[in-house]
């Protein structure tokens, strides 16, 4: 059986290009499962994996997708059959191993999560590894003692994937919530999402020139990372916590131990690439209770496998809105 596939290849003298071809599924990598793809999704990992960036890919050509979802056609693993729905995020999948930007996928059992009956797997490619990651950086602060009655939460890169369902499942959870973005045009969508404030990302980046700033959150959920996240420390509430997930506006900040030490406060690191089955599962499960697609329209936008190289260049800069989720079977 063929398939189709974007094929992402770099030439000798280093040049990266990614075209849509059709593979035969011997060319698939080894694993137990062999999953027919019906949707992926583009994060801003997989942005960088398209332009040969941040040294993820080791070896050409590569298929990238780090997440996906679709149905099973084959499995050596006894814990899948022939129909049943699955999703797949992380493992370094779309990275080391080729992804789910392509009509099939062959990965080990070990990786997947069956789908909850609640997900359709374009719902869960809507989610994403976007979605997860926001749902385990929650839990994550639930476990350090945040709730609703505690406070507002503060969710910086709204207007992108994991901010924006950040800021979704917060709202959803009864949490107050505010919103930085530095796009004044997403700030509708994050009201219509649930948030109860805007606030512009250039006001909280310029530096206050202190350690402690006013406590106004107690917790913050940051996909930014950077300088943003050294000014977010300084105003969380006493014993609050801030999630921190990405580094989309850079890796560094400059430090200081004061908010640690005169005001308890936690930074929790995020990972949902090797996070353990369990707590992807319990993350999927809760997400189905959650999630609704309808609420989310306003800030999806469907793809062709064709769309993706143009797509990466625009998620780098910071300027997709919410999720592009793909249909690797459509061709017009
Ligand atoms: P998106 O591009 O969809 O969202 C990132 C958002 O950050 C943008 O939409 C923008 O929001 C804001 N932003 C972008 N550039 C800058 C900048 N230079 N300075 C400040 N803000 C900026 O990406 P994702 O949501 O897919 O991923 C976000 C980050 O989270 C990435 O670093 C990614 O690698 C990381 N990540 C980590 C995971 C983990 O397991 N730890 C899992 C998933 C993602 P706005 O314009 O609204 O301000």
């Amino acid at each position: 059986m063929s398939f189709r596939a974007l094929v992402t290849d770099r030439a000798a003298d280093g040049a990266v290009s990614s075209r849509v071809a059709t593979l035969d599924e011997d060319r698939l990598p080894d694993g137990e499962v062999l999953v027919a793809v019906e949707w992926s999704g583009l994060n801003y990992k997989d942005g960088l994996c398209l332009r040969s960036l941040g040294n993820l890919v080791k070896t050409y050509p590569h298929v990238a997708g780090i997440d996906f979802a679709g149905r099973v056609l084959e499995s050596e693993d006894p814990r899948y059959r022939p129909g049943q729905e699955v999703v797949l995020t992380g493992w370094r999948v779309g990275e080391l191993h080729w992804g789910g930007f392509a009509e099939r996928a062959r990965v080990r059992g070990d990786w997947l999560v069956p789908l909850p009956e609640r997900l359709s797997t374009r719902k869960a490619m809507l989610l994403g590894t976007a979605g997860l990651t926001a749902m385990l950086a929650i839990d994550r602060l639930e476990k350090a003692g945040i709730a609703p009655e505690k406070g507002p939460v503060l969710v910086t890169g709204a207007g992108g994937g994991v901010g924006s369902l950040a800021v979704y499942l917060l709202a959803r959870l009864g949490y107050r919530v505010t919103a930085v973005t530095g796009r004044a045009e997403v700030a509708d969508r994050l009201r219509r999402l649930g948030t109860s404030e805007i606030l512009d990302r250039s006001a909280l980046l310029a530096p206050s020139g202190r350690v402690l700033d006013k406590e106004q959150w107690v917790a913050a959920i940051d996909p930014v990372g950077g300088q943003l996240l050294g000014e977010v420390l300084k105003k969380v509430r006493y014993g609050g916590a801030v999630a921190a997930i990405g580094a989309a506006g850079g890796p560094t900040w400059e430090a200081s131990i004061i908010p640690f030490i005169l005001r308890g406060i936690s930074l929790l690191g995020i990972d949902s690439v090797m996070q353990p089955q369990e707590a992807r599962v319990a993350a999927w499960g809760r997400l189905a209770e959650l999630f609704s697609a309808e609420d989310y329209a306003d800030l999806t936008r469907e793809a062709r496998l064709e769309e993706l190289p143009g797509l990466a260049a625009t998620i780098l800069e910071g300027q997709l809105a919410g999720r592009v989720i793909v249909d690797p079977a459509k061709t017009d």
